[in-house]
């Protein structure tokens, strides 16, 4: 039988605020274990949290990227459960009165061939039921410690830490929709800077919900629950896997179980974990130590005013304005800071099409060869937009100009230093070039010869002599006019 996959998200994004979000205690990653702790965090008898503010800003920028609605009143409530890196024993989250609701996205997705080439851009509707804020727990460490062999350790460094849960409607058919959402969802939070979005630093955390059924059927089937994706690649290889593995047990007419699982990396395989069917009833109730999330409309239309450009409306608009192709336009939003840098070349330039080819060729395989990002870059946008323009005024060539791109890049010079130091830039005296495609001329008698006796092919011949005789700085208009006209 033909089987159709069912997919929802639930994505824990990390906020990058500097303090946690009911204490002064540092999130900075890397510290001492249990050295940004304080009572609050550590859940001491009768510690008060007090909101952060800033979380509250960055969960809002978040949901309203997401289109969602923001609640003009949302309510904290206790998450109880017992884990050993949670010491409250409960989490302070939101349940039945989140932060914001009802969202969509109209996601840029792709279907691929084998290889993971796109075949076809589509767009598709994903609907987002919610995002809230919630606390962090700690870590448990079970290795690297002096007597892991025999203990395990808690470090609640993490304690704290301000989250934004993002939960879609099992909207996604494949994991190559769902890894396009999160690469959507990565992209806007960083460009929103409200998320670093590492998931290898567990910034961006990812559980996926997948069940299947028989294409053409509208009932969900048992849904397993695939947590702590913590990499693009692990998403979709468990994804894959569970789709797989519930087709087949289907086949064979098993019942699939509803439960939790966890993807093995070195085994490409998903475990079960625990069982849905004794999971836990956290007994949610408000948090009686806050007091309900209030914001007026008119506090809510004022934050959605204050939003930046997003990534697909910026993407959209280099395409419009600088008549960009679809590709380019992708890699050049796909960081903002990138975007950035190409507007002011472009700006600089004049000439946005010859920016975004240096930007897009020249530029980021200099910033490869060298593991720098764009923020790092030697050559900044005020350099590169200046040499754009030197070729535009025929001061040097395209040639030549990669060559003193490289320079530029390896010595910090502005482009007519560089040119300068690298022999001057290209040679547009009518002259001097007349002198040498005289010699060029004759000093090949055989070639002219051949070339008026109707070998035209021949031309590209003594364009190449010039080129070669000034080291390729020959103005290649004035070089083809001027053979044209000496060859008759
Ligand atoms: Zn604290």
């Amino acid at each position: 039988m033909d089987y159709e996959a069912v997919i929802g998200l639930e994505i824990h994004a990390q906020l990058k605020t500097e303090s946690k979000i009911f204490c002064g205690c540092s999130t900075r990653f890397g510290d001492k274990p249990n050295s940004n702790t304080c009572a609050v965090c550590t859940g001491q008898p009768g510690a008060l949290p007090v909101l952060n503010r800033k979380a509250v800003e960055y969960a809002a920028k978040a949901a309203l990227s997401l289109n969602l609605n923001i609640n003009t009143t949302s309510i904290f409530s206790r998450k109880n459960y017992f884990y050993p890196d949670l010491p409250k024993g409960y989490q302070i989250s939101q349940f039945d009165r989140p932060f914001s609701e009802k969202g969509t996205v109209d996601l840029e997705t792709a279907d691929r061939d084998k290889e993971g080439h796109i075949e076809q851009w589509r767009l598709k509707r994903i609907n987002i039921t919610r995002l809230h804020i919630e606390e962090d727990a700690g870590k448990s460490l079970h290795e690297g410690m002096p007597e892991s062999a025999t203990k395990s350790y808690v470090d609640l460094n993490r304690s704290g830490t301000p989250l934004a849960e993002i939960v879609t409607e099992p909207d996604f058919r494949s994991s190559w929709e769902a890894f396009d959402f999160v690469q959507h969802l990565r992209r806007t939070l960083v460009y929103l800077d409200v998320c670093d979005g590492n998931m290898e630093e567990g910034n961006l955390r990812c559980d996926a919900n997948v069940s299947v059924r028989p294409v053409g059927t509208q009932k969900f089937g048992n849904r397993v629950e695939i947590k702590n994706l913590n990499s693009f690649r692990f998403l979709q290889r468990a994804i894959d896997y569970e789709i797989k593995r519930q087709s087949e047990a289907t086949d064979k007419g098993e019942r699939i179980v509803q439960e939790t699982r966890l993807w093995n990396e070195r085994e490409n395989k998903t475990y079960p974990m625990r069982s849905k069917e004794d999971a836990h009833d956290y007994r949610y109730f408000p948090e009686p130590d806050l007091p309900p999330l209030v914001f007026s409309a008119a506090e809510i239309e004022r934050m959605r005013r204050s939003m930046p450009e997003l990534p697909d409306a910026k993407r959209d608009r280099f395409i419009e304005q600088f008549n960009l192709s679809k590709d380019d336009a992708l890699v050049l939003t796909n960081q903002r800071e990138l975007a950035d840098y190409f507007e002011e070349v472009a700006r600089i330039s004049g000439n946005a099409k010859a920016a975004s080819n240096w930007v897009l060729n020249e530029l980021l395989r200099e910033l490869k060869n060298h593991e720098h990002n764009i923020t790092q870059s030697p050559v900044s946008a005020q350099m590169l937009g200046e040499m754009v323009k030197l070729i535009g005024a025929g001061t040097i060539s395209g040639k030549i100009a990669k060559d003193v791109m490289v320079r530029m890049y390896e010595t910090g010079k502005t482009a007519l230093e560089a040119t300068e130091e690298l022999g001057g830039g290209q040679i547009n005296d009518t002259a001097e070039l007349e002198r040498i495609a005289a010699e060029v001329i004759s000093t090949n008698p055989k070639q002219v010869e051949n070339y008026k006796a109707g070998k035209i092919a021949l031309f590209g011949f003594f364009v190449g002599q010039v080129m070669k005789a000034t080291q390729g700085k020959a103005n290649p208009q004035m070089t083809n006019d001027l053979l044209k006209r000496l060859l008759g």
